[in-house]
């Protein structure tokens, strides 16, 4: 399974769309619901004396784990197709969806947008798209879902269709790339077959059309940048960062740096699903051992890079932000929380540099004095405390981030250039 190309797939979409339904169908469609959990179902059958493995089981089981609080980061579930190994990144809330979309852990290279059929395009699919573009999701990949719902109408299919596709322009989706694919999650319909009850579809189903997105290219020629997630101790073995590679590779060996905690030394072990590994690459999920480093000298928001070309720690950085929802308006001086891989600072906005056109990046306006809702913009930023991160035209991976205060997510940008 592991021979084939990996991929970090999102579900997105409106509260009760049909997301964590479908995450339940593509696990059960392809045979990759967790081996526990097939377990214990037939513990539980065999008590009642009943037979057979049933879908709704799947899905209370799979509520279960999320309601358990299960290290949901690093707990991945996992599908392959006949191309790719794909490693759901669940996104059951809208605020689970900001907080992975923009944590190292979660970081998707495609997504399935969700969009129900009854519903049409609801102002969280529109926030997730807009999300899905500014953090760096290269294709989307859009069930019309619930088609039972509406009677498996081809009209309200192709309604919502134009629906999606309007707002993929708005935010520069090419959506001649995105596919549309009518499913009931609930009932199976053209995920894993086609389906009788839609004659008039003859496109892909929805595993064909994920065995279909295109390949992402491996960052292993980068340097290595590895965003900590945990820190545990492991009797036995000593302090174990936890977290996702997300450019270059994790030698056993290597003379590593973590940044901005500034300590460093030599990997002792790399171990990946319980096992030991000799080296760790792009979207592996690892814990590793560095020799000479504790608990307290590290944390969660550390990057991991090579000793002789570290993690760049940012005195201040120039970024381009799009300001999604905010109440009033944004002035020069504001400080909310910026979220950048597994890091949460809060940062300073110190000036507005350039109101910019947000579909063609032209300057607009020159020092605005604030900016609102639907604006992008350039702003110069400083960190209040120290923060790691990169300009996303060198290493796209560590160069988003989200902007977020009074619990929701107010903008999201992407760095232009970090003076350290
Ligand atoms: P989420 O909030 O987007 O994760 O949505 P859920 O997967 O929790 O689904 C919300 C509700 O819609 C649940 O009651 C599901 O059983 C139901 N649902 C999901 N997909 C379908 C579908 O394709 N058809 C029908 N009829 N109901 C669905």
């Amino acid at each position: 399974m592991s021979d084939k190309p990996h991929q970090n797939l999102a579900v997105i979409g409106h509260v009760d769309h049909g997301k964590s339904t479908m995450v339940g169908r593509l696990l059960f469609e392809t045979g990759s619901v967790p081996e526990h959990v097939i377990e214990q179902h037939r513990e539980e059958a065999e008590e009642k004396g009943k037979g057979g493995f049933e879908f709704a089981y799947v899905m209370d089981n799979l509520a279960e784990e999320r309601e358990r609080g299960v290290t949901i980061d690093i707990a991945h579930q996992e599908f392959d197709t006949d191309e790719y190994y794909f490693t759901i990144v669940d996104c059951p809330g809208h605020r689970d969806f900001v907080k992975n979309m923009i944590t190292g852990a979660s970081q998707a290279d495609n997504a399935v947008l969700v969009v129900a059929a009854d519903d049409g395009v609801a102002p969280q699919t529109q926030e997730h798209v807009f999300l899905s573009k500014t953090l760096g999701i290269n294709e989307l990949i859009i069930a019309v879902n619930k088609m039972d719902v509406v009677d498996y109408s081809e009209d309200k299919y192709e309604a919502v269709k134009d629906e999606v596709s309007k707002l993929l322009k708005q935010v520069n989706f090419k959506s001649d790339d995105a596919t549309f694919v009518p499913t009931s999650a609930f009932e199976g319909d053209n995920v894993s077959e086609q389906s009788d009850n839609t004659p008039w579809y003859d496109g892909p189903t929805l595993l064909e059309a994920l065995n279909d997105l295109e390949a992402p290219e491996p960052p292993t020629d980068a340097d290595l940048r590895l965003p900590i997630q945990d820190v545990y101790t492991i009797s036995g073995i000593g302090t174990v960062p936890v977290g996702r590679v997300e450019t270059g590779t994790l030698n056993v060996g290597d003379n590593v740096s973590f940044q901005p905690s500034d300590v460093g030394g030599e990997v002792k072990t790399v171990e990946m699903h319980h096992e030991e590994v000799p080296k760790a690459e792009p979207g592996d999920n690892v814990g590793f051992n560095v020799r000479g480093i504790g608990k307290d000298d590290i944390r969660r928001g550390d990057v991991c890079g090579p000793a002789d070309n570290p993690p760049k720690v940012a005195d201040t950085f120039t970024a381009r932000i799009v300001v999604m929802q905010h109440p009033s308006v944004i002035t020069a001086g504001y400080t909310p929380v910026f979220h950048a891989h597994t890091a949460q600072v809060a940062c300073t906005i110190e000036s507005i540099d350039a109101k910019i056109n947000p579909s063609t990046g032209e300057v607009a306006e020159e020092n605005p004095d604030f900016i609102k809702s639907g604006d992008a913009a350039k702003v110069t930023v400083r960190p209040q405390k120290p923060l790691s991160i990169e300009p996303a035209g060198e290493i796209p991976e560590l160069g988003s981030f989200a902007i977020r205060d009074m619990g929701q997510t107010v903008a999201a940008g992407q760095v232009l250039e970090v003076n350290e």
